[in-house]
């Protein structure tokens, strides 16, 4: 059964945050980077008639992480976040922009790419996907894939923020391009897509990329 998704855009990026449930009406979710004002959302889950069991995050950027503290203290909920990036939540104002709402936070767990974790029931695999930084994790359950800031639709990452281009673009082609082409893509800005959309059309990494002159 495919798993129950909400979008929200948070924080001053407008950055996907998901709410994802095993299905419509389960009474726990997990919450995948939650990037922005942590008293909305929670408003939100207690309108969804679900709470939080635990908070994903995909890598260390800024505007992914804004809420998470709140959301970790206020619910209990506990964080799972990429190991090569925990400073960039650990020492949170050294790392926003001045002005930038959010909170240093020490994540309970960390992940590194391999492992499968199971919150609110759904077993989420995580996929190292560096490139665009340097230790981005995806998680992928059910057939629906958290790409974070690695893939978008019609786009990838940008690699002008201590980032690799050849890496991302490699990981995307040897990682995410190998699960099947109906999984379901959930981006971390914008709207969601396919992986054989992306395959196909990606003007970055899809079928035709060297036609646009970009490789
Ligand atoms: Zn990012």
């Amino acid at each position: 059964m495919p798993l129950a998704v909400d979008r929200y855009e948070l924080g001053p990026l407008q950055t996907n945050c998901y709410v994802v449930r095993s299905e419509r009406g389960a009474a726990e979710c997990a919450v995948i980077d939650p990037g922005g004002d942590a008293a909305d959302l929670r408003l939100e889950l207690a309108r969804l008639g679900t709470s939080c069991a635990g908070i994903l995050v995909t890598h260390g950027h800024f505007d992914h992480l804004g809420g998470v503290a709140d959301l970790a203290e206020g619910t209990g909920a506990e964080v799972w976040m990429p190991e090569g990036e925990r400073e960039r939540l650990e020492r949170f104002p050294e790392f926003a922009p001045v002005g930038v709402a959010g909170r240093p936070h020490a994540p309970e767990h960390l992940v590194s790419g391999g492992e499968t974790i199971e919150v609110a029931g759904i077993p989420f695999e995580c996929l190292a996907v560096p490139g665009h930084s340097p230790a981005h994790v995806a998680f992928y359950a059910e057939g629906e894939l958290f790409s974070g800031d690695v893939l978008f639709a019609g786009s990838v990452g940008r690699t002008d923020l201590g980032g690799n281009a050849a890496q991302l673009f490699s990981g995307i082609r040897s990682k995410l391009f190998s699960l099947p082409d109906g999984t379901l893509i959930f981006p971390g800005h914008g709207p969601p897509t396919t992986v054989g959309d992306e395959k196909r059309t990606n003007p970055f990494v899809g079928e035709n990329a060297g036609r646009y002159g970009i490789r």
